[in-house]
This record gives structure tokens, C-alpha cells and sequence, in this order.
């Protein structure tokens, strides 16, 4: 417990996806703001919450190896996050813990954490920064502009964890923006379960935002975004006919060309026992049409090989598919059934060393792709977003990649670079992940 003269100290472990790590940076600025605070470790810590995830098996497992091990290190411990909706498993495996709530319930943590370690008498001693406390580096965000999910894709609980789709109010989300760029954030990194569907609960409502008037749809939002003067990059987009209108302006500045459009297979008949709104031919078509409208687009997707019932032709259709589209970055993950999900009530499921036989052999068709995209791009010049220096460059990220999950760039003579800067490089050298390139001693202005 702390002593009076000291605020009392909460450690705060964060697990999962973008979507829960901004859970986290919310619950983490409402502490500071109310005077509590924050250390990185068990031992300093007076209470310990631990941000969950459950969206696939492994996950659980890793979400309650964590609350065990926060339990071993600290011994007093509250569980959130989307596991924190399974309270009877959390509590089957560790009946110690203080208290478990869902996902997004903010209000309830904090609750907890009043119950357990009292507020500290005078919050306004410790100052709040106007961004709120953060888990990225400084020069990027995650803005996360809705919750929930209307689609019931049958391998997917979050809608049963996470509720139907609510959106943030256009006004909130963009003076959030404004704050995070005022504060040095480079590059906003738009997060939800479905970008393109936001405002749709809404009825694409007319929000607010600096006294003008802003309909809560994404295209609005974009284009409002872009003009911060940051790098705006749009994650977990539908292809609904809607998002045809912000391919043009991903060719202005602010805007960043990149797509990541989660496809998931290119069978109709899988994509239907998927639930998936789209058909592999017409989403060629799309891809097509954004590609001429926006010749430097990357399209970033995730497919799922595996799923129950894929047939060995299913699977070629994929394989052509992707040979047809000529993404820019792919994940893959072989199908793994989640405790809850309405998949794993079909038939024929696929034997795991097929699965991951056919995971592999996807890679290798993309990775072939990604080589020869990435290679068309020597010897050109571009703006990339330093992440890190050290004695013997930098790594940095060009418009194409997302930070965590896409390629880098890897500056040579780079050491005099700093973090969250733009500069101007021209590339040398490719793999199929990371380009290499030398400064053109260009520092471009953010
Ligand atoms: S779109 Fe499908 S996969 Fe994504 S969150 Fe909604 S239900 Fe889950």
C-alpha cells in the first residue's frame, strides 16, 4: 500500500490487438488524470490490471499465462479486455484475482481500481499530457473511431464479446486527431472492426468538430483527417462501393495510399460459409479500379486458409486469385477454431498438417509477389517516417507500411536521423519484406 506522501502505483499489462491497446491508453490517461501513478514494473506496483485478449486460443492462453504470472509477481490483480467477458474461464484458472470486466468497460476498471487502491487526495498534482498517455511512440497513434461489429463472420466472437458497431462522435474523434498532432503524432493509424462501416449506427449523423459541420461517415472523416498535415493511414476497410470515393483522395497529400482491406479467401462459396460481404470477381474488379485511380496504392489483406470445407480446388481459386491481384502485403493464418464460434459447428474441417501446408505454400506464392512489387521500387526517391536510429542507421517506413506488420526501411548513413522525422531517401536495394536506402539529404518538412 503506498504511504501517504506518495500516489498510490499501478502496473498495467496490455495484450492484444490495436483495438485493445487503445483500451488500454484510455483506462492508462483516466489514472494519470485522477493521480495515480504508473510503473513498469510488479514489484513497484500496489495493484496490478491486466488488458486481455480472446479472439483466438493462443490468445487465451497468453492472456491467462499473464494474469498468472501478475498474480505470481504482485499478487493483486483486475482483468479487462475481451477475455474479461469469459469471466467463469479467468476464474476456473485464477480464483484470486480481484475483479473481471469486459472489453470497453472503462467506467468499471476504474471502479475496481478505486475500490482496491483509493484515489489519491489531490489529482491535479500530476500533470496530464494534452495527448494522454500513450503506448506507441510519440510520432504515431492508433485512433480508434468506433466499437463493436454489425457482421457476424461465423469465425469470429467479437460481436458476441464487443456488441454491434457504435460509433465515436465525428467531433471527439477528430479533436482527439487535432491533440495527437499538436502533441508531434506523425501518422494517425485509423482503427475499428469495420472503418468503412462507421457512422452506419448512426445513420451517418452531422457531427461537429471546430463549429463546422461533419457527417459521421468515413470519407468525410478522412478527408477532415488529411487535413491535419499528418500521415493518415486507413486499417480494417470493407470494400463496400462507399470506400471507391477515398481512393482519389489518397492521390493528395495527408491521405496515405494504402488499403488494408482484410479479404479473407477468394472462394464464393467459402467467403459465404465465412459470412463475408463480397465475391472474389467483383473484388478484382475493385481492386482494378483503385489501382487506376491511385497508381501508388499498397493494398494490404489477411487471408485465412484451412477454413472448415475448403476443398483442394477452393484453395487453387486462392492461390489464382492472389496471383490475379498482385497485393502489395498478406498475412496468412491457417484456420484455428475459437471457443464460441459458429464455425466450428460445419463440417469437414481441414487436418492441421494440410492446413499449414497449404499456409506455406500461400507464403510462398505472395512472397514471390511482394519481391517483385518491392523491387520496382528501386532506385526511386520517397518520403519515409524514421522509427528508430542507432550508430548504424535508421528504420524507417515509407507510405506502404503499417507500423508492426509491414516492411521497413532500412537507411544506411541514417545515424544522424531522428525518431518520428520525415526524409527524403532514395532506394538501393529489396527483399520481399524491407527495402534498403540512402539519405538524398532531403529532410522534408511534417
Ligand atoms: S467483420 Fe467479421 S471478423 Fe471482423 S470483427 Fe466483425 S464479425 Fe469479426
Amino acid at each position: 500500500m503506498p504511504s501517504p506522501s506518495q500516489p498510490p502505483r499501478v502496473g498495467f499489462v496490455s495484450l492484444g490487438c490495436p483495438k485493445a491497446l487503445v483500451d488500454s491508453e484510455r483506462i492508462l490517461t483516466q489514472l494519470k488524470l485522477e493521480g495515480y501513478d504508473v510503473v513498469g514494473s510488479y514489484e513497484d506496483a500496489d495493484l496490478v490490471v491486466v488488458n486481455t485478449c480472446g479472439f483466438i486460443d493462443e490468445a487465451v492462453t497468453e492472456s491467462l499465462d499473464a494474469i498468472g504470472e501478475a498474480l505470481a509477481e504482485n499478487g493483486r490483480v483486475i482483468v479487462t479486455g475481451c477475455l474479461g467477458a469469459r469471466e467463469e474461464r479467468i476464474r476456473e484458472h485464477h480464483p484470486g484475482v480481484l475483479a473481471v470486466t469486459g472489453p470497453q468497460r472503462y467506467e468499471e476498471v476504474l471502479g475496481h481500481v478505486h475500490a482496491h487502491l483509493p484515489q489519491p487526495h489531490d489529482p491535479f498534482l500530476d500533470l496530464l499530457p494534452a495527448q494522454g498517455v500513450k503506448l506507441t511512440p510519440r510520432h504515431y497513434a492508433y485512433l480508434k473511431i468506433s466499437e463493436g461489429c454489425n457482421h457476424r463472420c461465423t469465425f469470429c466472437i467479437i460481436p458476441s464479446m464487443r456488441g454491434d458497431l457504435v460509433s465515436r462522435p465525428i467531433g471527439e474523434v477528430m479533436t482527439e486527431a487535432e491533440n495527437l498532432v499538436k502533441a508531434g503524432v506523425r501518422e494517425l493509424l485509423v482503427i475499428s472492426q469495420d472503418t468503412s462501416a462507421y457512422g452506419v449506427d448512426v445513420k451517418y449523423r452531422t457531427g461537429f468538430w471546430n463549429g463546422r459541420p461533419v457527417k459521421t461517415r468515413m470519407t468525410e472523416l478522412a478527408r477532415a483527417l488529411a487535413g491535419l498535415g499528418a500521415w493518415v493511414r486507413l486499417h480494417y476497410v470493407y470494400p463496400y462501393p462507399h470506400v471507391d470515393e477515398v481512393i482519389p483522395l489518397m492521390a493528395e497529400d495527408g491521405l496515405l495510399p494504402y488499403l488494408d482491406v482484410p479479404f479473407q479467401h477468394a472462394s464464393p462459396r467459402i467467403l459465404k460459409l465465412m459470412k463475408r460481404p463480397a465475391n472474389a470477381e467483383g473484388t478484382l474488379k475493385r481492386i482494378q479500379a483503385w489501382r487506376a485511380a491511385c497508381p501508388g496504392l499498397t493494398i494490404r489483406s489477411t487471408f485465412v486458409v484451412g477454413f472448415p470445407g475448403e476443398t483442394d480446388s477452393e484453395f487453387e481459386d486462392l492461390l489464382g486469385f492472389l496471383e490475379e491481384a498482385q497485393l502489395d502485403r498478406v498475412g496468412c493464418f491457417a484456420y484455428s477454431p475459437v471457443e464460441g464460434a459458429a464455425a466450428n459447428a460445419l463440417p469437414d474441417p481441414v487436418p492441421e498438417e494440410l492446413k499449414e501446408e497449404r499456409r506455406a505454400r500461400f507464403m510462398a506464392v505472395q512472397e514471390k509477389i511482394s519481391a517483385a512489387r518491392l523491387k520496382r521500387k528501386v532506385g526511386r526517391s520517397m518520403t519515409v517516417l524514421v522509427d528508430e536510429t542507432g550508430k548504424n542507421g535508421a528504420i524507417a517506413r515509407s507510405s506502404a507500411d503499417a507500423p508492426e506488420i509491414d516492411g521497413r526501411v532500412i537507411i544506411r548513413q541514417g545515424a544522424k536521423l531522428k525518431p518520428g522525422e520525415f526524409v527524403q531517401v532514395r532506394i538501393t536495394r529489396s527483399d520481399a519484406h524491407d527495402l534498403w536506402a540512402v539519405p538524398t539529404g532531403l529532410r522534408v518538412a511534417g
